[in-house]
């Protein structure tokens, strides 16, 4: 039978390299639900529609076509036809994509297409991102909820980002935690029968090792 693992949690927890590897390891499927907020977002901000109008946001919630590749080797994000990969990850885009997010039309045409996505993986997958395990999978097999040290995670995150500065880098990602945290529309929760795994001690091997024995469990 198909396979369904969620993996939640802040960023800088290292879920996305997390995610993929462990679904690259097990021959399943994999989904960036992060990146679908970002497209909606992306488009968004490319057809003029005010971020700070939560009507307009709702509004244009179903008129943008994502579509996401769930091979873990090539994971590929387009909207309407163009792929958005590098666009989706600009500082503009990251700074906006949490009030977009919170938009409840906005969650449920992703949520959508993210159930349709889980149930049309034949051997399973792992999707990654903020509210899996409470509200878009809560029948998944495993439910992995990340966390980090915020100093850590600021750190992963700033080398990421080539040398960005660790302290605007750590204030922009505790506020967008807290505006994740604090919406009323699902969110970033970890779900009663998640198990939490504390990722700042850990190298990414031992995380994806962990999470593949608790898959194989
Ligand atoms: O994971 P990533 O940092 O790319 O996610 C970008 C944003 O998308 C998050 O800060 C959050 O606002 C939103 N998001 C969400 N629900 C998810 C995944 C991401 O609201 N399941």
């Amino acid at each position: 039978a198909a396979v369904i693992v969620a993996i939640d949690g802040p960023s800088g927890t290292g879920k996305s390299s997390t995610s993929k590897a462990v679904a690259a390891q097990l021959g399943l499927s994999y989904l960036d639900t992060g990146a679908q907020y970002r497209a909606i977002t992306w488009w968004m901000v490319a057809n003029g529609i005010d971020i700070d109008d939560p009507a307009a946001l709702a509004a244009a919630a179903g008129k943008p076509d994502i579509v996401s590749g769930t091979d873990p080797a090539h994971p590929t994000i387009t909207v309407d036809g163009t792929d958005v990969a590098g666009p989706i990850r600009t500082q503009e885009v990251t700074s906006k994509v949490s009030a977009v997010s919170a938009v409840p039309e906005v969650r449920a045409r992703i949520t959508e297409l993210q159930r349709s996505i889980a149930a049309g993986a034949e051997r399973g997958i792992v999707v990654e991102g903020r509210d899996i395990g409470t509200t878009v999978l809560p029948d998944a097999d495993l439910k992995i909820f990340l966390t980090a040290s915020p100093e850590a995670r600021a750190a992963r995150r700033s080398g990421e980002l080539k040398g960005a500065d660790v302290h605007s880098t750590r204030e922009a990602l505790l506020k967008r935690d807290a505006a994740d945290s604090s919406r009323k529309a699902s969110p970033l929760a970890k779900a009663d029968d998640a198990v939490e795994v504390d990722t700042t001690e850990l190298t990414l091997p031992q995380v994806i090792e962990c999470v593949v024995t608790l898959v194989e469990e």
